[in-house]
C-alpha cells in the first residue's frame, strides 16, 4: 500500500481483516495529505445513482467501523442541500427509503440550520448524512495499523516476476501486489509502471468559522441555489460543533509545472468569507482556521473515481472520496484478492459521471 490517507488506511484495514500481510508506506504523517482537516461531508446525494447506492453501503460500513473502533465517526446532524440541483438528486435517494431524504420548507430549513439567513427556495434534508469526524477516523485506523506502517517515501515501483518491487530511501522490498493510493503522488508512481491516469490536479481552500452561539445541531450544507450570490458552496461541522469548515467548490488548476496561482487561491478564501457574511449571520465571519489541499479530479465528473490495474499494480484516483472510503477500500482489497478490479470501479465504468 502506498499512502496512508483515508483510502490507503481503509484498504489496509480490510486486507488485514482478511488475513493478508500488508505494508503501508507513508512519506509523512498519516492523514495529512488530501485527507487533512477536521471534517468532511458524508452525503448520499450524487448525480450518478450508482454512487447513491454505494453511499448507502458506505454509511452502513462507517457504522460498523464506529462499533469496531469504539467512537462515533459521523455526526447525527444530517445534511441540508439548497437549490434546484438538490431536488434533482432527490429521486435517486428516495429509491432507498432507509436514507429518509425529503424536500423541506423554509421553516424546516431554519429549524435545522439556525445560523442561516432567510431562505425560501427549494431545499432537501438527508437525515442520515452528516459531518465525518475525519481526525478520529484517521487516528483510530492508523493506530490499529501501527505494526503495518513504514514511514518511508516510495521512490519507485517495478514489476518483478509475478510481484512488485518497492524502492524507498532506505528500503527495497518485494511484494505480491501494490496498491497506489498516494493522492497527488498517484499519477507519478503509476506512470513509473506504465499507467497513464487522466488526473487533473488543482489546489483548494476551505475556511473555518465559529458559531456566534453554541449550536445544538449543525448539519452539513451544500448550497447550489445561488440565493446568496454563490453556487457550489459546501460546509461541514467540527465534531464538537465549535467550527464550520466552508469552501467554494472551485479549485485553482495546477499549471504544467504544478505551480498554483496564490492570488486565485486567496480569492476563493475571500469568497468563503463573503458567503458567510451574506448567508450565515449566525457565524462569526472572522476565520478560525484554514485548510489548503490538493484536489485530484477525473475528467468525467467532480465525484468521478476509478481503479486502474496493470498486473499486480492497482492505482485509485478521484475526488470527494472520503465518504465512500470504506467501500473504495473494500473494492481495492477485493481487487488485490481476486487479481481484477470489480465493476463499477474500472475506468470504463466512469463511476461518478456527472452526466453532462
Ligand atoms: C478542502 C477539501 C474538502 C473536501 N471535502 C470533501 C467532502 O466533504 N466529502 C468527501 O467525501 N470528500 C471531500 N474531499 C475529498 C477527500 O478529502 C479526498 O478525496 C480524500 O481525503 C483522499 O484521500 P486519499 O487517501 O486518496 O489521499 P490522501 O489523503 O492525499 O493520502 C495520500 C497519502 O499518500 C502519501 N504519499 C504520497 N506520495 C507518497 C509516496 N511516494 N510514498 C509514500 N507515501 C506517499 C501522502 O503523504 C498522503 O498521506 C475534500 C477534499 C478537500 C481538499
Amino acid at each position: 500500500m502506498i499512502g496512508a490517507g483515508i483510502i490507503g488506511l481503509s484498504t489496509a484495514y480490510q486486507l488485514v481483516e482478511q488475513g493478508m500481510t500488508v505494508t503501508v508506506y507513508e512519506t509523512g504523517t498519516p492523514g495529512f495529505g488530501q485527507s487533512a482537516g477536521q471534517s468532511r461531508i458524508f452525503r448520499h446525494a450524487h448525480d450518478d445513482p450508482r454512487l447513491v447506492e454505494l453511499a448507502v453501503r458506505a454509511r452502513a460500513h462507517w457504522r460498523r467501523w464506529s462499533d469496531e473502533l469504539g467512537a462515533p465517526l459521523i455526526s447525527q446532524d444530517g445534511g441540508l442541500a439548497l437549490g434546484d440541483v438538490a431536488v434533482k438528486r432527490l429521486p435517486a435517494m428516495q429509491a432507498f427509503p432507509e436514507i429518509g431524504a425529503r424536500q423541506i420548507d423554509s421553516d424546516d430549513v431554519h429549524a435545522l440550520l439556525g445560523v442561516l439567513a432567510d431562505y425560501d427556495g427549494p431545499a432537501v434534508f438527508d437525515p442520515s448524512a452528516g459531518s465525518i469526524h475525519t481526525r478520529t477516523a484517521i487516528e483510530l485506523l492508523s493506530r490499529s495499523l501501527a505494526p503495518n506502517l513504514v514511514n518511508e517515501q516510495v521512490i519507485s515501483l517495478a514489476k518483478v516476476g509475478d510481484g512488485v518491487q518497492v524502492r524507498c530511501p532506505t528500503v527495497v522490498s518485494d511484494h505480491g501486489a501494490a496498491v497506489i493510493c498516494a493522492g497527488r503522488g498517484t499519477v507519478r508512481l503509476a506512470a513509473g509502471v506504465g499507467m497513464d491516469l487522466p488526473v487533473e490536479i488543482g489546489a483548494h481552500v476551505r475556511v473555518s468559522f465559529a458559531p456566534r452561539l453554541p449550536q445544538g445541531r449543525l448539519p452539513t450544507l451544500q448550497d447550489g441555489s445561488g440565493a446568496f450570490g454563490f453556487t457550489g458552496v459546501y460546509a461541514a461541522a467540527y465534531p464538537d460543533r465549535s467550527g464550520y469548515g466552508l469552501g467554494l467548490a472551485d479549485s485553482v488548476d495546477a499549471g504544467t509545472a504544478g505551480a498554483i496561482d496564490a492570488q486565485a487561491l486567496a480569492a476563493y478564501a475571500d469568497g468563503a468569507i463573503e458567503y458567510v457574511t451574506r448567508a450565515l449571520p449566525g457565524l462569526d465571519p472572522d476565520p478560525i482556521g484554514i485548510v489548503h489541499c490538493w484536489v485530484t479530479t477525473l475528467p468525467w465528473g467532480d465525484d468521478g473515481v476509478a481503479i486502474w490495474q496493470d498486473g499486480p499494480v492497482f492505482a485509485l484516483a478521484g475526488h470527494n472520496l472520503f465518504k465512500h472510503a470504506p467501500i473504495l477500500g473494500e473494492a481495492l482489497a477485493s481487487s488485490v484478492d481476486v487479481g481484477a478490479v470489480p465493476t463499477p470501479f474500472t475506468p470504463d465504468d466512469r463511476l461518478g459521471s456527472s452526466g453532462d
